[in-house]
C-alpha cells in the first residue's frame, strides 16, 4: 500500500506556490547561511542580483512576472527569488531553441568546434568550483566539501568527456543486397543527426551534476535544449547558464526556465515543439511525463527511483570495509540518491555485527549546515521531504519494525533528520518497499544465494545493487542475476562519465552517460545511393 502522498500533491508545495510574488521585487538578500558559516562574498553578491530565465541568449523575467522563493534548507531562510516560469515561458523557450536549431550557427559548426566549446564549459566549472560548491551547498543543503569533491568535478568531467564524443558519433557503411533488384548496385550508409529540440527536467538531489548529465550529451550531438531545474534547487543551473556564452555556446542553444513541475515541467513534457524529453525524478512523475509526451510521441528517456539492495556475504573479508561501504551506500548525500543502498541484505551469520557497525557509524555522523566545515550530513532538501521521510519513519514504527538508531527529526530549525538503521522488517512494510529518499536503511538477514536473490530482486525498481564478497565466482554469478542497471562489487557509489547509468524495471528508460546516452540524443538516417 502506497501511503505517501505524491510529492506533486503535498500541501507544502502548494504553499510554496502561494509565496509567488510579482516583479519588481527580486529577493531579500542571501538569507542566513546558518551557524555563522557565511558564504563567500561573490556568492552573496550573486544571490542578491535579480534572477531571470535564459531564453534566446537573454536573461528575461517570466511573462507573468511572478517569482518564487529559493530556500536554504539548513534554516529555511530565503536565499533569493527566481522566476516562476509557466506554459507561456516554456513556449517562448521552445521557440528559441527551435530557432537556434534551425537557423543558428550550432548546426553548421564543425563537430570539432562544438567539442571545444563543451570542453570550455568543463573548464569554466572547474575555474568557479568553489563558488559552485557553495551555491550547491546553500541551495540543496549538502556539505560544501562534498559538493567540492564530488558534484562539481563530476559535472566538469562530464562536459570534458562529452566534448570528446562530438567528433566521434559516426554512422556506418552497410553492404545491402536488395533481393528484388538483381544486378543493381548501391552505396548505403547511415548518418547520425541531432534529434532537434530537447526538453530536460531535473531533480534537486544533485542539481549541477544532473544539469551536466543532461546538457553534455544533448549538446555534443548538436541538439538545442530547454532545461527546467527543480524548484527547490534552481541556482547552480542559472549560474551555469551564465557561463555558457563565456564558453562560446551560441544563444538559444540552451534555454533555462525555472518554475514548478506541475506547470512549467508539465508544459515542457507536453509541448508539441519538443522532439525529445529527458527526465530525472520520481517514478510517479515519470509516468506523468510519458502520458504528456504521448501527444506528439516525443522520444522519452527516464531516470527514476530505486530501492537498491546492498548485499554483504559472510565471506566479505574485512567486515569493517563492508560496514563503511554499507554506511556510505545509504548515508551519502543524506540518502537522497536514486541509487542509495537503502536495503541492506546481510548473510545471517554476520547480520548482528554488520547492523551494529552501520548503526555505530550512523550515530557518529555530524549533522549541520552545509557550509560548516565539520558537517558530514546536511539537512534534507525541503520541508516537504522532511515530512515525507518522517511519515515513512512513523509508518515503520507503527508496523512494528525495530529502530537500531535514529528514527526522527533533529531540532526544529532546518530539515535535519537522524541517520536511521532499521531491522526486524517484513517485505510488505512501506519502509521496505517504497523509496524513502532519506538517510534511512532497512536491514534484512538472508541465508544463502537463492534466498538472497529472491529478496534482492523483490522490488519494482532496478537501478543499482552492491555486493560484498571475496568469492569472485559468487560475485559474478550474483551480479548476473540481479535485475539492476549498475552492480558495484566491493565498492559503492562509483560514478564516471564513461559508465552508463540507468534503470531496469520501473527505474527508467535508457541510460545516462557513457556512449550509450548518445543513442537517445541522435537520430539515425539511412541513405542509399543507386550506383
Ligand atoms: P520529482 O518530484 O519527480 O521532480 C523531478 C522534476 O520533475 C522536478 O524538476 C519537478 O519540478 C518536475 N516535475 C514534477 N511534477 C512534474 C510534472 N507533472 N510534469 C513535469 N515535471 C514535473 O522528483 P524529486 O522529488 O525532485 O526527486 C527525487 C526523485 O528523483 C526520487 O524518486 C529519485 O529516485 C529520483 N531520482 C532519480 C535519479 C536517477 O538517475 N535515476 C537521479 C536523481 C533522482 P519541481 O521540482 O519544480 O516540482
Ligand atoms: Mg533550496
Amino acid at each position: 500500500m502506497k501511503t505517501i502522498p505524491s510529492p506533486a500533491k503535498t500541501p507544502n508545495r502548494r504553499s510554496k506556490n502561494h509565496r509567488s510574488q510579482t516583479l519588481p521585487a527580486h529577493g531579500n538578500g542571501h538569507g542566513s547561511p546558518g551557524n555563522g558559516h557565511g558564504p563567500r562574498s561573490e556568492v552573496v553578491a550573486w544571490l542578491s542580483r535579480p534572477k531571470h530565465n535564459l531564453i534566446a541568449g537573454r536573461w528575461v523575467p517570466s511573462i507573468a512576472g511572478n517569482l518564487f522563493d529559493v530556500l536554504n534548507p539548513a534554516d529555511a531562510s530565503v536565499l533569493c527569488r527566481v522566476p516562476e516560469g509557466r506554459a507561456e515561458d516554456v513556449d517562448r523557450a521552445v521557440r528559441a531553441a527551435r530557432q537556434a536549431f534551425e537557423s543558428g550557427p550550432w548546426r553548421r559548426m564543425t563537430p570539432s568546434e562544438r567539442g571545444k566549446l563543451l570542453w570550455r564549459v568543463g573548464d569554466l566549472l572547474l575555474k568557479h568550483a568553489d563558488e559552485f560548491a557553495e551555491l550547491e551547498s546553500l541551495d540543496n543543503g549538502k556539505p560544501k566539501a562534498v559538493a567540492r569533491v564530488a558534484d562539481v568535478p563530476l559535472a566538469a568531467d562530464l562536459f570534458h568527456y562529452m566534448a570528446g564524443w562530438a567528433t566521434k558519433v559516426e554512422g556506418n557503411t552497410i553492404p545491402i543486397s536488395v533481393p528484388y533488384a538483381p544486378g543493381a548496385r548501391f552505396h548505403a550508409f547511415t548518418l547520425r543527426e541531432p534529434v532537434g529540440v530537447v526538453g530536460q527536467i531535473i531533480p534537486w538531489n544533485f542539481p549541477l551534476l544532473m544539469a551536466a548529465w543532461k546538457l553534455g550529451p544533448a549538446l555534443t550531438t548538436g541538439n538545442c535544449v530547454v532545461l527546467k531545474p527543480a524548484e527547490q534547487t534552481p541556482l547552480s543551473a542559472l549560474r551555469l547558464g551564465e557561463l555558457l556564452p563565456e564558453a562560446g555556446i551560441p544563444e538559444g542553444v540552451v534555454n533555462i526556465v525555472t518554475g514548478f513541475g506541475e506547470t512549467a515541467g508539465a508544459a515542457l513534457a507536453a509541448h508539441p515543439g519538443v522532439d525529445k524529453l529527458a527526465f530525472t525524478g520520481s517514478t510517479e512523475v515519470g509516468r506523468a511525463i510519458v502520458r504528456a509526451a504521448a501527444g506528439n510521441l516525443k522520444k522519452v528517456s527516464l531516470e527514476l527511483g530505486g530501492k537498491s539492495p546492498n548485499i554483504v556475504f559472510k565471506d566479505a573479508g574485512d567486515l569493517e570495509v563492508a560496514i563503511s561501504g554499507a554506511a556510505n551506500a545509504i548515508f551519502f548525500n543524506h540518502g537522497q540518491c536514486c541509487c542509495a543502498g537503502s536495503r541492506l541484505l546481510v548473510e545471517r551469520e554476520i547480520f548482528d555485527d554488520v547492523v551494529a557497525g552501520v548503526a555505530e557509524r550512523a550515530k557518529k555522523i555530524k549533522l549541520g549546515p552545509g557550509l560548516s566545515e565539520e558537517t558530514q550530513m546536511g539537512p534534507l532538501v525541503s520541508e516537504e521531504q522532511l515530512a515525507r521521510v518522517t511519515h515513512f519513519l512513523d509508518q515503520g514504527k507503527a508496523d512494528g519494525a525495530c529502530y537500531v538508531t535514529g528514527g526522527g527529526r533533529v531540532g526544529d530549525r532546518g530539515y535535519f533528520i537522524q541517520p536511521t538503521v532499521i531491522k526486524n522488517v517484513r517485505p510488505e512494510m512501506s519502509i521496505v518497499r517504497d523509496e524513502i529518499f532519506g538517510p534511512v536503511v532497512v536491514a534484512e538477514p538472508f541465508s544463502g544465494v537463492e534466498d538472497l536473490l529472491s529478496r534482492a530482486n523483490a522490488t519494482e525498481y532496478g537501478l543499482a545493487a552492491g555486493i560484498w564478497t571475496r568469492d569472485v565466482s559468487k560475485a559474478h554469478r550474483v551480479a548476473a542475476e540481479l535485475r539492476a542497471g549498475t552492480v558495484w562489487i566491493n565498492c559503492y557509489n562509483v560514478f564516471d562519465a564513461a559508465l552508463p547509468f540507468g534503470g531496469y524495471k520501473q527505474s527508467g528508460w535508457g541510460r545516462e552517460m557513457g556512449h550509450e546516452v548518445l543513442e537517445h540524443y541522435s537520430e539515425t538516417k539511412a541513405v542509399v545511393i543507386g550506383l
